[in-house]
């Protein structure tokens, strides 16, 4: 049958196992023969032991575990045509044609262009003799399906993408401690969260944890903030409160695009107030640890659409991305969501914040 290959790329996100496994598992049940790809396009350009085959044991007990159990990693090799032309010798020489792309839109964008590219690839391999003609008739075609892995949640056309949920966890959870300490010791906690352009996770975990003052990139403060940030602790104080929490995405600014920094804060705590004040930054804990039930299933609803997109394509059939809209995984052309997700970054980083979060829609 068909030759399908799943592999992660970019940055790694819980959630990801479960969609591999998803994978694997469904195009098994559908008769198809399954590869792993490790380590990104720098497998698929190597080759080798990179390229395993997958049974149905192999991907068992992955789906409790955070990351990607079969490597990530940024190819520089991919970028060139070379490297390019490496991997679609190593895929057509195993009869692989449908590639499932895990990782975030530089690694669709790669997986766009390598199928746009796919013909005069193997007509180049012909002409250097490293595949045959009967090679190229019977792997014609190549077909795409993505999946966003992104804890983020910066892709436009899903609702969610797989790491999400479960970084809020972890944030969550590290707020939920702090304020124990913080309570104890009438204390102001600054916690810097991920999110170079996307606020989704801190203005959620700020939500969730009942904090005093959020700061996101894409509602930069006046440049008065620090009037307000210490009306707003002091009320919360006489009201009868022994602690504040201050969430501070990494991207923040103020309106004339300074950097709002977690010691900028706590200098202003401490000089204005004179209030007992720590800074947690919680780095990469938030990118590890078990993924939440929600990732699990989304990484195998995702994993499991992404199999029958590829199996019900024709020839012209587009690429896809796999998507969350509501309760239901869909399929959206993947070109249109990179295109419209880096027009985002490009309006974030005009300081365009309502055109940003208009083109961002609904995540
Ligand atoms: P992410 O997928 O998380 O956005 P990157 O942008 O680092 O992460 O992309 C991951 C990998 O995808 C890169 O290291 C490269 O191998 C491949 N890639 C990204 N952009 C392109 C591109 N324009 N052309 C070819 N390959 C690309």
């Amino acid at each position: 049958g068909h030759g399908i290959a799943v592999f992660t790329s970019g940055g790694d996100s819980q959630g990801m196992n479960a969609a591999v496994r998803a994978v694997v598992r469904m195009g098994i049940y559908l008769g198809c023969k399954v590869y792993f790809i490790k380590e990104g396009y720098q497998g698929m350009v190597d080759g080798g032991e990179n390229i395993v085959e997958a049974n149905w044991a192999s991907v068992s007990s992955i789906i409790h575990r955070g990351g990607t159990v079969i490597g990530s990693a940024r190819c520089m090799d991919f970028k060139e045509r070379a490297g390019r032309l490496s991997a679609a010798e190593n895929l057509v020489k195993r009869g692989i044609t449908n590639l499932v792309v895990i990782g975030g839109d530089g690694s669709l964008t790669g997986a766009n262009l390598f199928r746009v590219e796919w013909t005069s690839l193997l007509d180049e391999l012909i002409a250097t003799k490293r595949i045959t003609a009967e090679e190229r008739d019977k792997n014609k075609a190549l077909h795409i399906a993505g999946m966003v892995g992104s804890i983020d949640n910066d892709f436009c056309g899903t609702d969610m993408t797989i790491g999400t949920d479960s970084a809020l966890h972890r944030i969550i959870e590290a707020i939920d401690a702090i304020v124990s300490t913080a309570y104890s010791h009438q204390r102001t906690f600054i916690m810097e969260v991920m999110g170079r352009h996307c606020g989704y996770l801190a203005v959620v975990a700020a939500l969730a944890s009942e904090a005093d003052y959020v700061f996101i990139p894409e509602d930069p403060v006046k440049i008065d903030w620090k009037d307000q940030l210490c009306k707003k602790l002091l009320q919360e104080r006489s009201a009868g409160q022994r602690l504040n929490i201050i969430i501070v995405a990494e991207g923040a600014t103020d309106r004339e695009g300074n950097p709002i920094t977690a010691e900028m804060v706590k200098k202003v705590v401490v000089d204005e107030l004179n209030q007992d004040t720590r800074i947690t930054v919680l780095g990469h804990v938030q990118r590890g640890g078990n993924p939440s039930a929600f990732d699990r299933v989304l990484g195998c609803r995702m994993g499991a659409e992404a199999v029958m997109a590829l199996m019900e394509a024709t020839d012209d059939t587009e690429p896809c991305v796999v998507s969350l809209d509501g309760n239901q995984a869909v399929r959206l052309p993947l070109m249109e969501c990179v295109n419209r997700t880096q027009a985002v970054a490009k309006a974030m980083a005009e300081r365009k914040f309502e055109l940003a979060v208009e083109l961002r829609g609904r995540s």
